[in-house]
C-alpha cells in the first residue's frame, strides 16, 4: 500500500474526488480501487497504479486466538510489527509501531537491540491499523482502540505520529475515539509538553520502570538526558494543563526493581499532590534473555504497597506471549 501520491494523483480532479477516495480507503476499507464504484473508471486505473491498496503482511495467530501479530512490509522492503488484541468484552485494540527499530536501547527491550533504521510516515502508521480493520470487518467487527506501544519511540517521530492520530480519530478516517488512543513514551519531555497543547484527548503513558535515577539509568540510557525528576516534572505540567490521568508503566524485573523499598519509593515520587491523576500499570517482563521476570507473589506485594499508599495500580494483562507479540518482543526485519 502506498498513499503518498494520493493528493497528487487526484489533483487534476474536482476536490470531492479526494474526499470520496479517502472514504473508500478509511471508511469502506477497500483493498483495490476497482471496488470504489463511485469513482470514474480511468481514475480507478490511475489510482491502482499510483496508490496501490494491497498490504504486504505476514500474519500469525496466537493459539488462544486472542492475539494476532503481523509483519507489515513497506515499499522499501523494511517491515514493522503490529499486534491485534481481542479483548474478552469484544473490544479490539491494535498496537502500532512508530519507527523501524529504536535508537534508545533500553536494556530490556528487543526493539532497542536494533538501532534506528528510519521513522515511519503517517501513512505507514495508519496502514498497520487498516490491515486489522479490514480483517475485522469481514466479521462485522472494528478497531476500537490504538496504542503506540510497538516498535519505536513515538515522540522521536512526533509530527507523523500526530498526523496518523488525526486520521485514526477523524470521522472521515477510521473514527476511533481519541480517548481510546494511547501514546507510550520513554519520557521525552519536549513531546510531553507539546502533546499537552494539542486539541486531542489522547492518553499518555510514561515508561518509568524505576523510582530513582541510579536504577533507571541501568535500564534506560535515555535517563541520562531525561531523568526521573525531569520526566515527572513534565508529566505534572501535562496533568496541570490537561487534567487528564497519566499511566505510569513499570516493568517488574526480578530482584532488580521489585522490592518493597522500590514500591515505597515509587509511591513517594508519585505523591506530592497529584497522585489521584497517576495510575500505575505493572508490566510482566517478556523475556528477552537479559533479566528475570518478577514472581506473581512479588508483583502482588508491590501492588499492595502502592494501594496502601493510595496510588491506583493495575497489572497489565499479557497478550500474545506464544507468538512473541507481547511488548518488547517486537523486532522488525528487512525482506530477504
Ligand atoms: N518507546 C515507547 C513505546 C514503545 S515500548 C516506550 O518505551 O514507552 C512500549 C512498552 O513496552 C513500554 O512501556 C516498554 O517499556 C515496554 N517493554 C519493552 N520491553 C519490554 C519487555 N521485554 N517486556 C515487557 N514490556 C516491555
Ligand atoms: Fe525504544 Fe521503547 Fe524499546 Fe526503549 S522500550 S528501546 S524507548 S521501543
Amino acid at each position: 500500500m502506498n498513499l503518498n501520491n494520493l493528493e497528487k494523483t487526484l489533483n487534476p480532479y474536482p476536490s470531492f474526488r479526494l474526499k470520496q477516495a479517502k472514504e473508500a480507503v478509511y471508511v469502506n476499507l477497500i483493498d483495490n480501487w476497482n471496488k470504489a464504484s463511485n469513482l470514474p473508471k480511468e481514475l480507478r486505473g490511475a489510482l491502482n497504479q499510483e496508490c496501490p491498496l494491497d498490504i504486504k503482511a505476514e500474519i500469525i495467530e496466537s493459539k488462544d486466538k486472542q492475539t494476532a501479530k503481523a509483519l507489515v512490509y513497506f515499499v522499501d522492503g523494511f517491515a514493522v510489527e503490529t499486534v491485534l488484541m481481542r479483548h474478552k468484552d469484544g473490544r479490539n485494540t491494535v498496537c502500532v509501531s512508530s519507527q523501524i527499530g529504536c535508537p534508545l536501547a533500553c536494556a530490556f527491550c528487543a526493539t532497542g537491540e536494533q538501532k534506528l533504521t528510519r521513522n515511519l510516515s503517517a501513512a505507514e502508521i495508519t496502514e498497520q491499523v487498516i490491515l486489522w480493520a479490514r480483517k475485522l470487518k469481514q466479521k462485522n467487527n472494528r478497531v476500537d482502540g490504538v496504542v503506540f506501544m510497538g516498535m519505536g519511540e513515538p515522540f522521536l517521530n512526533y509530527d507523523e505520529v500526530l498526523k496518523a492520530i488525526r486520521v485514526l480519530n477523524s470521522q472521515e478516517g477510521l473514527n476511533i475515539g481519541a480517548r481510546h488512543i494511547s501514546i507510550s513514551t520513554s519520557g521525552l519531555t519536549e513531546g510531553i509538553a507539546k502533546l499537552a497543547k494539542e486539541s486531542l484527548q489522547v492518553n499518555l503513558a510514561i515508561s518509568l520502570h524505576a523510582p530513582n535515577n541510579q536504577l533507571r539509568a541501568i535500564l534506560m540510557p535515555i535517563n541520562r538526558k531525561y531523568n526521573v525528576e525531569k520526566v515527572l516534572a513534565a508529566v505534572k505540567n501535562y496533568i496541570a494543563e490537561t487534567r487528564r490521568r497519566v499511566m505510569v508503566e513499570y516493568l517488574m524485573l526480578g530482584g532488580l526493581n521489585d522490592s518493597e523499598k522500590e514500591a515505597q519509593e515509587l509511591a513517594s515520587v508519585l505523591k506530592q499532590g497529584l497522585e489521584k491523576l497517576f495510575f500505575v500499570n505493572l508490566i510482566s517482563y517478556n523475556s528477552t534473555g537479559k533479566f528475570k521476570p518478577s514472581t506473581q507473589a512479588t508483583i502482588d506485594r508491590f501492588k499492595l504497597i502502592l494501594e496502601k499508599e493510595k496510588i491506583s495500580v493495575v497489572q497489565r494483562f499479557r497478550f500474545g506471549r506464544d507468538i512473541e507479540g507481547a511488548c518488547g518482543q517486537l523486532k522488525g526485519r528487512k525482506m530477504a
